[in-house]
């Protein structure tokens, strides 16, 4: 019998209002620690309730772009505020919805609000170039214009960040938008959403509907008046939806999945790369796009760095993210705890040496909790090392030399994130120079970026656009060339 306890009921967020869905189907989301608890209900929402949204987006967008940036930048910093007044409940509802521990909880949502700071500032910024005309008698300039209604397609693994960093240059820039967040992560989602309504947006400049993603993210995808869709979420997922949109002449971004690589050279402090392999491979229970899944290491150090790993992984405790001891959540869903266990199993038969873990926890609330896993004897051709298990298991693979290691670094389809833990600074600047992936990162995990630094990767892990930062501004403006003569 499933348990309700602070259960929120949500509806779709249209035109400045709470609207009911045409649908009287819901989903549900439950807390993956305590399967039988229910964390709250969205609509399963119909491609009418998307239309109304993307109606409503574009009516709103025409009176928001005609605000002053300064005037946008106002009520982003008034919903930076609001959802900093609130952020010990959005984690809270993110770890009971998701499984993440509640300090990473509570870490995102902070993260949220600076975001919202950072592009409220935007708003002051410059917006266009002058350019000399070659005619002495003119002046010309470009002048960056927003695009109009942005589709906003979400995962569940930051339900908090992921729409901030989405939403916050959209709008600051004159765009309005719709968004469609991932069932799992929905309720955290809306959450957020009501942050914003808080903080007083106009009609239709914000807009949320909830649903299956064959409806409404398909629908956002192929809907005309979506002028741009920025989109972060799998590679199969994402390159459909690139297909879709581009069908029909409109702008898409898209960043995907990952295959990090952490390289432990033999000169390195053996121990910083050890934490790192930790933290950034198995926090977030392995559910982060730039989680280092494949540890490629030095002959010279192997062994050590093995010994160090495996006493340190000993450490790590398993359990319900709002207990304070818990060092790692429970898989997000049943689907992704499945999916670990798959990707385990396939790792034996490959032939790899399973070392550590990978065994179910059980609990009393038959929560998804697996151990952190390692495996040993991992060979480049393997599953285990090709495929994206977003889950908390670590391939240990052996090389002789740092070249080799770059080498095996790059062969895999993905290009998000790569690491190496080094001192020589030849290997330094070589791994800088040939490593296929957008976030390189030197004596420093795979996971994580500054939120004012570009963000994305090479490969099939992105469409080669770039979030966050400055570099938010290329997707969600186009450019005016204006040419005026006296
Ligand atoms: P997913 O692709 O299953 O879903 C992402 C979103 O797409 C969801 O909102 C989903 O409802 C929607 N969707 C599903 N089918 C659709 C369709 N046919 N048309 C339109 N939308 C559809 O991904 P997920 O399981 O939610 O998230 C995990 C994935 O996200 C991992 O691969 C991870 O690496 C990736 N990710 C990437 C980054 C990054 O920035 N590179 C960040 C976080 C997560």
């Amino acid at each position: 019998m499933a348990t309700t306890t602070n259960t929120k009921s949500f509806s779709n967020y249209i035109n400045g209002k709470w609207s009911p869905s045409e649908s009287s189907e819901v989903i549900q989301s439950t807390n993956p620690a305590k399967p039988d608890e229910v964390v709250g209900t969205v609509p399963s929402s119909t491609k009418g309730d998307l239309e109304e949204a993307v109606q409503a987006a574009k009516a709103g967008q025409q009176k928001w772009k005609k605000l002053s940036g300064a005037e946008r930048g106002n009520v982003l910093f008034k919903a930076a505020e609001v959802l900093e007044k609130n952020l010990e409940e959005v984690a809270e509802t993110m770890t009971r919805e998701m499984g993440k521990t509640l300090p990473e909880a509570k870490g995102e949502t902070a993260r949220g609000v600076a975001i919202l700071r950072y592009y409220a500032g935007e708003g002051m910024r410059s917006d266009g170039d002058v350019i000399p005309s070659t005619d002495p008698s003119a002046l010309m300039f470009s002048k960056r214009v927003p695009l109009g209604v942005v589709g906003v397609i979400t995962p569940w693994n930051f339900p908090v960040a992921i729409p901030i960093w989405k939403m916050a240059p959209a709008l600051i820039y004159g765009n309005s938008v719709v968004i469609k967040p991932a069932s799992e992560g929905a309720v955290t989602a809306a959450k957020v959403i009501e942050c914003f309504d808080k903080a007083g947006f106009p009609e239709g400049v914000v807009n949320l509907v909830t649903g299956k993603g064959s409806v409404i993210g398909q629908g956002l995808a192929e809907h005309k008046d979506v002028a741009a869709l920025t989109f972060t979420g799998s590679n199969a997922t994402g390159t459909h939806i690139g297909q879709t949109v581009a069908a029909r002449g409109g702008k898409y971004q898209l960043e995907m999945g990952g295959k990090n690589p952490l390289i432990v050279a033999e000169d390195c402090d053996i121990d910083l790369a050890v934490d790192a392999a930790i933290s950034g491979g198995l926090k977030s229970t392995g559910q982060k796009c730039t989680c280092s899944s494949r540890v490629i290491i030095q002959e010279g150090i192997y062994d050590k760095f093995k010994q160090k790993l495996l006493e340190k992984v000993g450490e790590i405790t398993v359990g319900d993210g709002l207990e304070e001891h818990t060092w790692m959540g429970p898989c997000a869903t049943k689907e992704q705890y499945d999916s670990v266990q798959k990707y385990i199993e396939i790792g034996q038969q490959e032939g790899a040496e399973l070392i550590y873990g990978g065994k179910t926890v059980s609990s009393e609330n038959n929560g998804y909790y697996v151990e952190p896993a390692i495996f040993d004897q991992v060979e480049s051709t393997m599953k285990i090392a090709q495929e994206e298990i977003f889950g908390p298991v670590l391939a240990l693979m052996k090389v002789k030399t740092v070249e080799e290691a770059i080498n095996l670094a790059n062969d895999v389809d993905y290009g998000l994130s790569a690491s190496i833990f080094a001192k020589n600074i030849d290997h330094i600047l070589d791994f800088i120079e040939d490593v296929d992936a957008g976030l390189v990162r030197i004596n420093s995990e795979t996971a994580g970026v500054e939120l004012q630094a570009p963000f994305g990767g090479m490969k099939a892990s992105s469409s080669y656009s770039r979030e966050q930062g400055q570099a938010a501004k290329e997707f969600f403006t186009t450019f005016k060339t204006v040419f005026i003569k006296r």
